[in-house]
Formats: structure tokens, sequence, C-alpha cells
């Protein structure tokens, strides 16, 4: 496959087959290092696409939904060989996803491998239903029969599109629904192309793909009276809304949504090169741009001028510029929105009075100038509590560092958000912080590290407060796209 230089056009899926959206309309996707640079055309669904899609989705779910358990986890199996198994078709997807989403290629290579990983993962919790929950009750015997829920709407954002896939369309196949897939607008040519392949791989119907502007597929998609499940991934607005539109269905749903993460750097932690290594990953990797990236530093006092100096050093050595080269670990913001976001919240600090550091090496300052979406690691050095790059989702490359100097006021301060996705405790005393930890109103607590390189996916992840309801991943997130069904009779009948 040559994805370097030819400008690629990416279709819809529907029943098995690729197909131009109805009309044949198409939008650009640029890359965003270099904004004038088309890398692809991918598909504008229409309603009535979605509509063909979400029936067909809904005529394949009883001969797919009629499988066992373990006859569809081998067919996911096989998904996941299948896709380790071609490398040059690898390299070339994720050097093209490199230009059209800007990300480095060593993320792009991590992400295209571990969707392969989630369908593995979703076979082995998937294939341990096909035994019911059986209660043995004084006058009933019930078998709790997890019974595959019906059409699945599978909606992600830009920033790590397939990893967030893999956390909901495996968990949906293994419990034996079919899915309407829809990547977002802004990174939507290499999620296509690879779904494209898992959905040939599996009988027509069970996975479906839609792309195109949200405003048009957006609401016919999760408003679908075929629809029985939402998960959605995104942004909290948007999220609020899908809310509303699912209630007109009561079509249940799941939404991860924003986070604004605090990471906790205790007076007993382990500050070597290893760990500052650790933290830049968790702070900058993807430019920022993952919900469960550390997002707020609070360090003890006694260890403040300790961290900040050697995060620095970390953050000094940052290169930012094209995600092609190898030389790169910081690519550009994926969009121009995005882009806005984050530099106003650095302009409002610096405009406070703030001490506001931007580090990192720009090696091509032609292209780092040129009109990408590019900003440098900035660092705001105890940042005003108000401030919106502490009280907001920055979703970008700067991060506030703040002192603290009890254990309760560090928990309190992690606390102080409306968010609470995920969060991180830095201490060399195993019990203190997991005592921290528990009090922590965020769906995952890590120690000495942060996010997804910290992650293994074995446990469900979603978060509280306005971080989204319910939980993807792990055993959880294959019972999410399920119904109890309790099947009872007279003791002594069933078990
Ligand atoms: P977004 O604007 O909310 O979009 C998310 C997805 O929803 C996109 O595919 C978007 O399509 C689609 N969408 C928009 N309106 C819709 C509608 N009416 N019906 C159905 N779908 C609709 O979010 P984003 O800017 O892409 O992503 C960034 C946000 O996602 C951040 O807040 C981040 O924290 C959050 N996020 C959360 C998690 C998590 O697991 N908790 C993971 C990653 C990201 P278009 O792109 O075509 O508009
Ligand atoms: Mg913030």
């Amino acid at each position: 496959m040559e994805l370097q230089s030819e400008v690629i056009t990416t279709d819809i899926f529907i029943n098995g087959e690729a197909r131009p959206a109805t009309g044949g309309g198409t939008y650009d996707i640029f890359n965003p290092a270099r904004p004038s640079e088309l890398v692809g055309k991918a598909a504008s669904g229409t309603k009535e696409d979605v509509d063909e899609a979400v029936r067909a989705a809904h005529a394949a779910f009883p001969a797919w939904s009629g499988l066992s358990y373990a006859e569809r986890a081998a067919m996911l199996r096989n998904v996941a060989t299948e896709l380790a198994a071609d490398q040059a078709d690898l390299t070339a997807r994720s050097q093209l996803f490199t230009r059209e989403h800007g990300k480095i290629a060593q993320e792009t290579m991590i992400e295209l491998s571990r969707i392969g990983e989630r369908f593995e993962q979703a076979a082995t919790f998937g294939e341990a239903l096909d035994e019911d929950e059986r209660i043995q009750g004084a006058r009933f015997d019930t078998l709790v029969h997890r019974q595959p829920a019906g059409v699945a709407a599978l909606v992600v954002p830009w920033n790590w599109p397939l990893a967030i896939l893999g956390c909901k369309l495996p968990q949906a196949l293994a419990a034996g629904n079919c899915v309407v897939v829809k990547p977002s607008a802004n990174s939507a040519l290499v999620p296509s192309l690879t779904l494209h392949r898992i959905a040939a791989m599996l009988p027509p119907g069970v996975v479906n793909i839609i792309t195109g502007s949200a405003s048009r597929i957006g609401d016919p998609l999760i408003g679908h009276l075929l629809v029985r499940k939402i998960n959605f991934t995104g942004s909290v607005d948007v999220g609020r809304h899908v809310m509303k539109v699912a209630a007109q269905n009561i079509t249940p749903l799941v939404l991860e949504l924003g986070g604004n993460d605090a990471g906790i750097i205790c007076q007993d932690a382990q500050l070597d090169d290893a760990a500052f290594e650790r933290m830049y990953w968790a702070v900058f990797g993807s430019s920022g741009q993952i919900c469960y990236a550390m997002k707020r530093m609070y360090v003890h006092e006694s260890r403040y001028d300790e961290v900040v100096d050697g995060f620095l050093a970390k953050c000094d050595a940052a290169v930012v510029g094209d995600g092609l080269l190898a030389e790169t670990n910081m690519g550009p913001l994926n969009n121009a929105k995005q882009l806005k976001v984050v530099t106003d919240m650095i302009a409002q600090a610096r405009a406070q009075g703030a001490d506001v550091r931007e580090c990192g090496q720009v090696p091509d300052e032609e292209l780092y100038n040129g009109g990408g979406y590019f900003q440098k690691p900035a660092l705001v050095l105890n940042a005003d509590p108000s401030l919106s790059v502490v009280r907001e989702e920055q979703f970008g490359p700067a991060l506030p560092i703040m002192k603290y100097k009890t254990d309760e006021e560090a928990i309190a301060l992690a606390n102080d958000s409306e968010f609470g996705l995920a969060s991180s405790i830095w201490s060399e005393d195993t019990d203190r912080a997991l005592g921290m930890a528990r009090k922590i109103e965020s769906g995952y607590t890590f120690f000495n590290d942060h996010g997804p390189r910290a992650q293994d996916g074995l446990g469900p992840f979603g978060g509280f407060k306005l971080s989204g309801i319910g939980r993807n991943m792990g055993r959880d997130g294959v019972l999410g796209f399920t119904e109890a069904h309790c099947i009872s009779a007279p003791s002594g009948k069933l078990i």
C-alpha cells in the first residue's frame, strides 16, 4: 500500500461492502503539521447511510448473537492474529496516521498494534459468559443469563481513535452485539482503513462504519430506534447532548468524557531520571491530548524545587516537530480549535502574571512557525488555582504545577474538580499511597506513573462526576454490552 504521497479516499462500509456515501460526497483531511497538505478524503455519510447501516446490523444480529461466546471469542482472536500479520501494511498505515493526525510515529504504531491486544482480552472476558450465573434460593433456582443487547452505536473522538475503539468494539462484539461505528471527522482515514479490514473478517453486517459530519449523521445514529446501546467517548458538552437524545428511546449508554487528572508527588517519591521520563509521557504523551493525561501536578512543598528542576530539564529535551521523524517526541496538536484552547489558557496564565516556562527543542523553525498546530510544552509554576489551566481540561501541552503541605490537603486538591477520570500518587510507601488512593474521586489511580503507558486494559475504565457514566474494558466492559436476563423456576428445576 503506497500511502505516503497519494491522496487516499476512504469509503463507508455497510453489510460487508465498502462503498462511497450516498451522493458520493467526501470531505478533506489535512496534515496538522502542514495544514495546506491534503492527506485524504473521507466519505461524507448521510442519514440514509446511517439508517442502512443500523438496519444491516439489526439483520445480522440474530445469527451473530446466536453463536456461543466461545465461538465469537475464536473469531475475535482470529481478527487479532490477522491484524498483526501484515507488518508492511501496519507501517504504511502508521505513517498515514501520523500525517492525518499529527501524533508521533511511535504512538501511531502503538495505537495500531494495541487494538489487536484488546480483541484478545475481550475474547477472554467474553468466553467466560457462556456459563450462566446460578443462584439457588430457598424457593427458586435462578439462572442469570447474559444476553447480547442488539445494535450498538460506537462513537469515538479523534485523539486515540483506534485505541479507544479497542475499549469498546471488541467488547461489544464479544458480547454478541452488531455495531455501527462513527469515527471522528478529524481522524477518519486510518480508523476507516483499519475498521474495514476488521469488518471484512467478520460476517456481513456485524461491523458497519460511517464517517462524515456529526451534524448530519450523529443524531440519526444515536437516536435510531433500533440502537440498543450507545457507547460514546468525547467531550462533556457532546456527552450531555448524546444523553438527551438517548433519553427519547431510553437507550442505555456509556459516556467516557473529559478529565483534569491530578498527579500527587509525595515527599517520599523517588525522583530519578526514569521517574521524570514516566512523568513526561504521563503529561505530554500525544502532545497532552489524552483524556487521562496528568493535567494538574501537586508536589509536596519539600520536593517542589527538585521536581520543577528535574521536570523542566526533561521537558527541555522534548523535540517538537514532524511526527514522522524518529527524533520528534512531540507532534502538533490535531486541529486549530484544540490549539486555541491551549494557547488561550497559556495566554491567560501569562496575562495574570504566572511564571510560565515554555520548553523544548524545535529542529525545524520554519515548519514550527509555518501554520501547523504546534505548541511547545509549557509549565505554569505555582499556578493560581483559579486559572483555567488548573480548573479546566487543557487537552494539550500545558501543565500547572502547585505545592501542597499535607496528604489530606493533596487529596482535597485532587478532588476539587468537576472531573474524576484518573489520578496518580508518586510515593515509595505503598500503604500510604493506597490509603490516599482510596479517598480520591476518580475511576483509576496509578502509582508512580499515569496514563495509557501504565495501564494493561484488564480493569474497568471510566470516570466519576463529569468524566462520565459506566465503564469500558475489563469484564465490566463486556458485561456493559449485555442485558442480564434471569430465568427462574421453583427450586430443583434448574440447578
Ligand atoms: P467531541 O467533539 O465530543 O467528539 C467526540 C465524537 O462525537 C466525535 O466522533 C464527534 O464527531 C461525535 N459527535 C459530535 N456530535 C455528535 C452527535 N450529535 N451525535 C453523535 N456523535 C457526535 O470530542 P473530541 O473533541 O473529538 O475529543 C476530545 C474530548 O474527548 C476531550 O474532552 C477528551 O477528554 C475526551 N476523551 C475522553 C476519553 C475517555 O475515555 N474518557 C478518551 C478520549 C477523549 P465529529 O468529530 O465528526 O464532530
Ligand atoms: Mg487542567
